[in-house]
């Protein structure tokens, strides 16, 4: 990849690699665009087979935080941290886990604020408590706005309210038929909020245990991993992976929408955003249907500290918001996504604009 290249064309201010010997550290972090605020994004922590596939895949991330934090009109820009190894082996070793992620925190606060960090795929919360030791600009800390998987849910169902009322007529999923791929922190808080309204839930999930929980609180059907894309429902739900919306999917399903919290849902965003609309299937575009976890964390950084009932109301607004953008998407004849991704850019450049007011002579 020609790094300098693929920056400037998707507009990156910076791409930062850092290295601690005595640890092991290899981190990267990427701040996409800091026009709203800091940058915000969580460190996933994943065995890279290589350095490319790392700075790939943090570029990527950063970048989808930007128009997530955008989009859910938060004071804040994108970025994201990768690292690269394996967390299992470090989980193992108490005294260098502490001295890394203090490394880790070191080369945060090295970044004066311009990022703040959070935990992700393969970090816990107190891996982040370490990185607390030495920096300020971490979020998602323990006794402070907690795990943000139930807001990422709720988000996920104001969404699925807001595409049942554009394609139902009405913004109620009683006696509708989900079917929820994967049932982890997400996929398990959305069950018990469609539970509660009444939705008739199908489920499948690679952990037994996962799946028994759903079954016996919630009542739900069980398929097999393969068998979810074809069953007979209203609502497909990916929560579990990214670019399960994919050329041997689209053809298979039999649900009007397509909604839920997994990143990355379609594998090739114009390719098979085109193919679902062909077939008049709905797609709630990711980065606001699960815009809910980032919103409550960034509670954290208010004045004043976390508010709760702020960041529900903050929350509430992705039914409004989805509302407006399966209306216009209809009208223009855009893809949700482009709509989606039209409504982010033009906040960040209206803001951009006003950055110079004062600074110019
Ligand atoms: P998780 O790991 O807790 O849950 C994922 C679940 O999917 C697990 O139960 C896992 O067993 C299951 N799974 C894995 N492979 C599967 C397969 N082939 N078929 C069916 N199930 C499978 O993760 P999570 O935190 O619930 O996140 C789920 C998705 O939502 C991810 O894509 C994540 O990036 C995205 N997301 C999460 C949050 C959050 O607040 N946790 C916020 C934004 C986006």
């Amino acid at each position: 990849m020609e790094k300098f290249k693929y920056m400037e064309e998707y507009g990156f201010e910076q791409l930062c690699f850092f290295q601690d010997k005595g640890t092991g550290l290899k981190a990267i972090t990427c701040i996409h665009n800091t026009v709203l605020g800091p940058s915000l994004g969580g460190t996933r922590f994943w065995n890279y087979k290589t350095e490319d596939e790392a700075v790939e895949d943090v570029l990527r991330l950063a970048r989808g935080m930007t128009y997530k934090s955008a989009l859910a009109g938060l004071p804040l820009g994108g970025g994201k941290s990768v690292i690269i190894g394996d967390a299992s082996v470090l989980k193992k070793d108490p005294i260098r886990r502490e001295a890394f992620w203090r490394a880790f925190g070191r080369y945060i606060e090295g970044l004066s604020g311009r990022y703040i960090t959070a935990e992700d795929v393969g970090t816990s919360t107190q891996d982040m408590v370490y990185v607390n030791m030495e920096t300020n600009h971490v979020v998602g800390l323990p006794g402070r706005s907690g795990d943000p998987s139930p807001f990422t849910a709720l988000g996920t169902y104001k969404s699925m309210l807001a595409c049942a009322k554009h394609v139902f007529g009405e913004a109620d999923l009683k006696g509708k038929t989900v079917a929820v791929q994967g049932v982890g922190n997400v996929g398990y808080y959305l069950c018990e909020l469609l539970h509660k309204d009444g939705a008739n839930i199908i489920i499948s999930d690679v952990s037994e245990e996962r799946i028994q929980k759903c079954v016996k609180e919630f009542g739900v059907k069980v398929v097999g991993v393969n068998d979810i894309y074809s069953v007979d429902c209203d609502i497909y739900a990916p929560c579990a992976l990214g670019a399960t919306i994919n050329d041997d999917t689209i053809p298979v399903l039999k649900c009007k929408i397509v909604c839920g919290g997994a990143n990355n849902q379609l594998r090739d965003a114009h390719v098979h955003g085109n193919a679902l609309k062909n077939r008049g299937i709905v797609y709630a575009p990711d980065f606001l249907t699960n815009a809910g976890g980032v919103i409550n964390v960034s509670y954290e950084l208010a004045e004043g500290g976390y508010n709760k009932e702020a960041s529900l109301r903050d929350i509430d607004r992705i039914y409004r918001r989805m509302r407006d953008i399966l209306r216009i998407s209809e009208e223009t004849g855009e893809l949700t996504f482009q709509t989606a991704d039209k409504m982010a850019e033009e906040r960040i450049e209206a803001v951009r604009n006003i950055k110079s007011i004062l600074t110019r002579r």
